[in-house]
């Protein structure tokens, strides 16, 4: 079944039809991309509710959707390994919600999630992560860290502000730094970047391929799929108000125009 009929499934009404049409989709890997989370009500556009995130991990396991560490992203991305409709979730910025409010809902379902720091917010303030919280999320076997550069600046904005010679110096810094300190905090290999507000371009995929990194991940509405590019490699932001419908369109990989915005 292709994405076509498998969204044409989901219009026409129910799980049931979902669980069948996914059974049977060839998609890619899609990677959710999330922020923060609050416990009652959503402060934000990219602030999602617990409720909203329990809900959406309790469709995914009902649904039978497999939900795969990110880095497996790589063997898809390279066509070293099958194409199945997979998951991969993720949260940037390393907010402190992340570990009470999110962690509780990936033990629940024995989910895995890849979370994207900046390593000098770590510890700053209540509203960071702490590296307690995130050594006890490591040993859980559930989450994995990888860097998100050090301040996460806005790439054009600096590279209008210095010369070319000093953005080169400081996007090395910012993504070696980010690198560095995760592996010399918590001894895990760092390789995997995801771009500060999605940009990215020739050069800043060059810096982060001269870092070490080995992939880099952007936003951009579309599953990952062989031949996807290694340091541009595509995320879905996942909204407070995602409805189920688009969220099983995310999950679905579709690389189309959202139903309901199509419908509107
Ligand atoms: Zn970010």
């Amino acid at each position: 079944m292709n994405r076509r009929t498998l969204l044409g499934g989901l219009a026409a009404g129910g799980l049931a039809v979902a669980r069948r049409a996914n059974a049977q989709t060839t998609g890619g890997m899609a990677v959710l991309t999330y922020h923060r989370f609050h416990p009652g009500v959503s402060t934000s556009a990219t602030t999602v509710s617990t409720p909203v995130f329990a809900t959406q991990m309790a469709w995914l396991a009902s649904n039978h959707v497999t939900v795969a560490p990110l880095r497996s992203s790589l063997a898809l991305a390279h066509g070293t390994a099958g194409v199945s409709t997979t998951v991969a979730i993720t949260a940037d910025d390393g907010w402190r919600s992340v570990y009470t409010e999110m962690f509780p809902i990936l033990r629940q379902h024995n989910f895995h999630a890849t979370l994207f720091i900046n390593p000098p917010a770590i510890g700053q303030g209540n509203a960071y992560l702490t590296w307690p919280m995130i050594t006890e999320m490591l040993k859980s076997g559930l989450v994995d860290v990888q860097p998100h550069t050090q301040t996460h600046p806005n790439f054009n904005t600096e590279r209008a502000r210095l010369t070319p010679a000093a953005f080169q110096a400081y996007l090395d810094q910012e993504i070696a730094g980010s690198r560095g300190a995760i592996t010399s905090r918590l001894g895990l290999p760092a390789d995997l970047l995801a771009w500060p507000f999605g940009i990215h371009d020739a050069q800043l995929e060059a810096a982060a391929q001269k870092a070490g990194c080995i992939a880099a991940y952007a936003l951009g509405s579309s599953a990952i799929m062989p031949g996807s590019p290694d340091f541009a490699l595509p995320r879905y932001q996942v909204y407070e108000t995602d409805n189920q419908a688009r969220f099983a369109w995310l999950v679905a990989g579709n690389p189309r125009q959202h139903p309901k915005k199509a419908s509107s």
